[in-house]
């Protein structure tokens, strides 16, 4: 079902402070979730455990009330996609970048991923549609697009949960409002997860929770947090005055 909960989690780094402190939070399916806080606040901490780059000190993480620990790792790197602010591209064919995700894929299924990720207008605008090279010596794609590609990818690995962070900070407007189309395709039967720096991506989130060291302060909708949470308010006000 995709259902995430942290329960009493508590984590720090080898030799370092606590970075997350009797951590307590549930990520529903099929709905817009974002985690917002200042740089150094534990956000993307919180990827790195749910994909288990690191185990919690003390509580649990629990996908569908089964403790990750307990899944199975293959399963688990299946089912979780993260997309970044640099996402790797191969040097290959655009078919290729899905055949080495997913072997058995088809060009017609590649394609309604591509339309999915607001990408197959500008792949059928290439001379060699999706034969064409990506990368050294063939077509270099703009930030924006390596996400879209990275986002279709995703989609043809079919992981359940779908993590962005800060995917979208280095991104000119218009890209932005081609990922936040997709972001709200996803939305429909994924668990997405989106650590956000830019707020105008999340605005619409169904939920924004706001962390600071190490602990959810404040959760709602934007509104709702521009009176409730001091933190969120100065957030949006420092990136309103940043543009
Ligand atoms: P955010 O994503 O909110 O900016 P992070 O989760 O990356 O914050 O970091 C939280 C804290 O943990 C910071 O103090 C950071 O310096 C520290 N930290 C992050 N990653 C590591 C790491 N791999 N090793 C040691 N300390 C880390
Ligand atoms: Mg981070």
């Amino acid at each position: 079902k995709g259902l995430l909960e942290f329960k009493n989690v508590t984590f720090s780094y080898p030799q370092e402070d606590i970075t997350l402190n009797k951590f307590n939070l549930k990520i529903e399916p099929n709905k817009k979730i974002a985690i917002v806080g200042k740089s150094g606040s534990g956000k993307s901490t919180l990827f790195n455990l749910i994909t288990r780059i690191f185990d919690p000190n003390e509580g649990k993480i629990l996908l569908d009330n089964f403790d990750i620990k307990d899944l199975n790792e293959e399963s688990l790197r299946q089912n979780i996609s993260i997309i970044r602010q640099e996402p790797f591209i191969f040097n290959r064919s655009i078919i290729d970048n899905f055949k080495l995700i997913n072997k058995s894929i088809t060009l017609e299924e590649i394609r309604k991923y591509a339309k999915m990720a607001y990408l197959d207008d500008y792949i059928m605008s290439l001379p060699n549609n999706y034969n064409t090279i990506l990368g050294e010596g063939g077509v270099n794609l703009s930030g924006g697009q390596k996400q879209r590609l990275s986002i279709a990818r995703t989609l043809a690995k079919k992981s359940k949960i779908i993590l962005f962070d800060e995917a979208t900070s280095a991104l000119d407007n218009e890209s932005q409002e081609f990922i936040k189309k997709a972001i709200n395709e996803l939305v429909k039967d994924h668990t997405v997860v989106i650590i956000a720096h830019r707020l105008s991506t999340i605005i619409d989130a169904d939920i924004i929770h706001v962390v600071d060291k190490g602990k959810i302060v404040a959760s709602g909708k934007h509104k709702e947090l521009l009176k409730t949470s001091k933190i969120y308010k100065n957030l949006y006000e420092q990136e309103s005055l940043n543009s």
